[in-house]
């Protein structure tokens, strides 16, 4: 028989809303688990217990009282440590942060509850978000559910960890840069960024503001899009919520990828990868072929300065946003006395951990006074130059693939000392969030350790219905999202 932690969110909602399992016994199910489970793997920072159970209870009730409950009815969710909700720590995997209590909740955890969702609890994190493993993190490092010795990827590893744990069927991220698809791809599940703009930022802590994403971890390409379905749209708390109304699909509405013209660009498919990201690659391409998608090959031209203009505007964006976190506003303090400076000195050096720092002296350096121009200014012109190569592609195709990853899930520690190697971990993320592209890795075999390969869609400027229901497509033909990390 099936337990209840093997099914997907969709299936654990008809489960609630037609009162064969309560949402108390649905909470309760994933937080044995988390108990059990968690300890090893620190996918969570911090988990709701009892207040989910009393948030499982409030649905049971509006349930007996005949009251309508949401498409998420009584499904428990976990949600990445950099989204603010009222009342709570929300720490963004930073000492900075640690006691850090937000007077609002951020939307898309509105919506989630609206929705019906129970907040399971907080998920690790690389701190601000900085990172492709998890490392970088004021609680300490994640473990990958497959293989406990290697990262989960980053910066969203704990909310990856727990899906691919089962430890929850849902968990919300952040990508910026890749950091919903990478730990997808690492941890063998389905990671969802959708276009820029789709879902609310508002509650979200800010890293690059013109390339944040709120996204989600799921085990099925359908519940991310009832995750898109319940969170997407405009809202006035982030003004460049897109206006424009998700359409109306049904994930399931294509038999197969006949008609669908799927570009391979070169240069995502080849150079610098693994060679057994390689092999499995080929394997999900001759799927998508016999699936009846016919295959292009294409080109990016301007994606080899993908990773520096990702890297300076981040970095960028990041010293300006950070900047609030001065030792007086958020919590944290340093120990100094004397003058104003050597308390933010103090507070500032000891608060951020070292790629923080790494981070804001570069960004700093690249706005500074005379130089905006040469940095600033140029990144904005070379991405400018990446979303024309790829209004040239979508010209030819419908949607574009390559690799999630260039590696497997590397050993703990393998990195983390030499920030160029693991920036490049995110050359195949970048160029879509560089032009604001809605994306989505799902998971298209394993490496001979047994280490998920994850496979990379790219849809055009929000077309999230075509990426999913061609991901949908691709999921139900083949069988690499049904193994389990963990009994
Ligand atoms: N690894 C990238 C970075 O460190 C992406 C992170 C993200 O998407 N938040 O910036």
């Amino acid at each position: 028989m099936t337990a209840l932690w093997q099914l997907s969110a969709r299936q654990l909602a008809r489960l609630v809303q037609s009162g064969e399992v309560s949402a108390r016994e649905l909470a309760r199910t994933f937080l044995d688990r988390v108990d059990r489970l968690d300890p090893a793997l620190r996918a969570f920072v911090d988990h709701r217990g009892e207040r989910a159970l009393a948030d499982a209870d409030a649905v049971d009730a509006a349930l007996a009282r005949g009251e309508p409950v949401g498409p998420l009815a009584g499904v428990p969710v976990a949600w990445k440590d950099n989204l603010v909700r009222r009342g709570e720590v929300t720490s963004a995997g930073s000492r900075m942060l640690a006691s850090y209590r937000s007077p609002f909740t951020a939307t898309a955890l509105q919506r989630l509850e609206a929705a019906g969702a129970v907040l399971l609890g907080r998920t690790n994190m690389d701190e601000f978000g900085m990172g492709s493993s998890t490392e970088n993190s004021a609680h300490g490092p994640t473990r990958n559910p497959w293989q406990p010795d290697c990262v989960p990827g980053g910066s969203s590893g704990g909310s990856a960890a727990a899906v691919a744990a089962d430890l929850c069927p849902l968990a919300v991220g952040s990508d910026t840069g890749g950091s919903v698809r990478q730990p997808a791809a690492l941890c063998g599940v389905v990671g969802l960024k959708p276009s820029y703009g789709r879902v609310s930022r508002s509650g979200l802590i800010a890293y690059a503001s013109s390339l944040d994403c709120v996204g989600v971890l799921a085990r099925t390409v359908d519940d991310a899009a009832l995750w898109l379905r319940c969170t997407a749209g405009s809202d006035p708390g982030d003004p460049t919520s897109a206006a424009e109304a998700l359409p109306e699909f049904a994930v399931e509405a294509r038999p197969d990828l006949r008609g669908l013209r799927i570009g391979l660009p070169w240069e995502l498919n080849g150079p610098g990868l693994a060679d057994e990201i390689e092999a499995v690659l080929a394997d999900a391409r001759a799927q998508l072929r016999t699936l009846g998608a016919e295959l292009v090959e294409c080109s990016l031209p301007h994606v080899s300065v993908a990773v520096p203009t990702y890297y300076l505007l981040a970095m960028a964006e990041a010293a300006s946003n950070l900047a609030r976190y001065d030792g007086v506003r958020y919590g944290f303090r340093g120990a100094a006395s004397g003058s104003c400076e050597a308390m933010t000195t103090a507070s500032r050096s000891s608060g951020f951990g070292a790629e923080v720092q790494r981070r804001l002296l570069l960004g700093t350096f690249a706005l500074s006074c005379g130089y905006q121009d040469e940095y600033y200014g140029k990144a904005t012109q070379a991405r400018e130059r990446l979303r024309e190569d790829f209004r040239r592609a979508f010209a030819g195709c419908d949607l574009l693939v390559s690799p999630t990853s260039p590696v497997p899930a590397f050993p703990l520690g393998s990195r983390i000392d030499d920030p160029l190697a693991m920036y490049l971990c995110d050359a195949l993320t970048v160029p879509a969030s560089l032009a604001g592209l809605p994306a989505l890795s799902q998971p298209c075999g394993r490496t001979a350790a047994g280490l998920p390969v994850g496979l990379q869609w790219m849809a055009p400027p929000r077309r999230e219905d075509l990426l999913l229901q061609a991901a949908h497509v691709f999921e139900r033909h083949t069988d690499h999202h049904l193994p389990r990390a963990l009994p």
